[in-house]
């Protein structure tokens, strides 16, 4: 079974990234009226305790969405990086960030009564977990918490009722058979339903699958003629004598047209603050 735990590493740099990007494209794809259908592949537990024992291992929300709010608390952030700043906050009643939604939560919290959210996750842990923050909304059929694998189950759901969809697919890369899946899910998936819009996050490391996985998915995006829309945050350079993740990125089809402004002013903002070493950077690429 996977090894893999989401909160290790809740609210870190990458979890600023990909739930910035995430909270932006929710924003824009809930002005339309039609309902919209949300499938999350990999959810994890949905909530995670920053003070708890498993986050103060490796205390990785500290240089992630705690520095972020420290910044708030003295100058003005990006829009973007506000309103995700908000967004957390929203869970916390007092001063101090202690809870963090994981990204089922994020979505949950834009989503209008019609829209739908459907989480798939497979480790039996965080899907207790999950299953039981998500009784505590009290959302009805609005939610739903399926054991299954993300990579397949998400077919079934394709194309959706409403003909409007968000897919977010999150794996952990744990191991090495998700850096193909990725691609062969988003294949079949386009062609299922090629107006949706989906939104994959990868892990920046010097592995040949990583590297080549942003290529791959820029080349399915031009050949279905699709617009797409690549992401990456960089805060650190990789490997060294620190442990964990330096830099990661996000890749969009079909991404919202009010993504690519968004981004550019918040991403040299992640920069700035989250910035570990003179390797920060970000990337903002988009064609179609
Ligand atoms: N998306 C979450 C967030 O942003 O808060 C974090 C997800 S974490 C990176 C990946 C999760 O996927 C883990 O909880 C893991 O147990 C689960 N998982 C791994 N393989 C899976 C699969 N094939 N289908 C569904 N879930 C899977």
């Amino acid at each position: 079974m996977f090894s893999y735990r989401h909160a290790f590493h809740a609210g870190n740099h990458a979890d600023v990234l990909k739930h910035a990007v995430l909270i932006a494209t929710l924003q824009h794809l809930t002005t339309k009226e039609a309902a919209l259908t949300v499938l999350d592949t990999h959810a994890g537990a949905g909530l995670y305790r920053l003070d708890g024992d498993y986050a103060r291992t490796s205390a990785e929300a500290d240089a992630g969405v705690l520095r972020l709010a420290a910044q708030a608390d003295t100058g003005t952030l990006a829009p973007l990086l506000q309103d995700y700043l908000d967004l957390v906050r929203s869970f916390n009643p007092g001063a101090h960030i202690r809870i963090y939604p994981g990204s089922p939560f994020i979505l949950q919290k834009l989503l209008r009564p019609n829209d739908r959210l459907k989480l798939f996750e497979l480790h039996p842990t965080d899907l207790r977990a999950l299953a039981g923050n998500v009784a505590q909304l009290q959302a009805g059929r609005q939610v739903a918490v399926l054991q299954e694998d993300g990579f397949a189950g998400l077919r079934r759901f394709l194309p959706p009722p409403s003909r409007r969809a968000l897919v977010l697919c999150d794996p952990s890369y744990e191991i090495k058979s998700d850096y193909a899946r990725v691609p062969e899910m988003l294949q079949d998936a386009l062609k299922r339903f090629a107006t949706g819009t989906y939104a994959v996050w990868y892990p920046i490391i010097p592995r040949p699958e990583a590297h080549d996985l942003p290529r791959r998915l820029k080349a399915q995006a031009l050949r279905a003629g699709r617009n797409w829309l690549h992401a990456t945050l960089t805060v650190r350079a990789g490997g060294g004598p620190r442990p964990g993740l330096g830099a990661s990125g996000m890749f969009l089809v079909n991404p919202p047209h009010t993504l690519h402004a968004a981004l550019q002013q918040a991403l040299p903002q992640m920069v700035e603050l989250l910035g570990q070493d003179r390797n920060a950077a970000h990337t903002l690429e988009a064609g179609g």
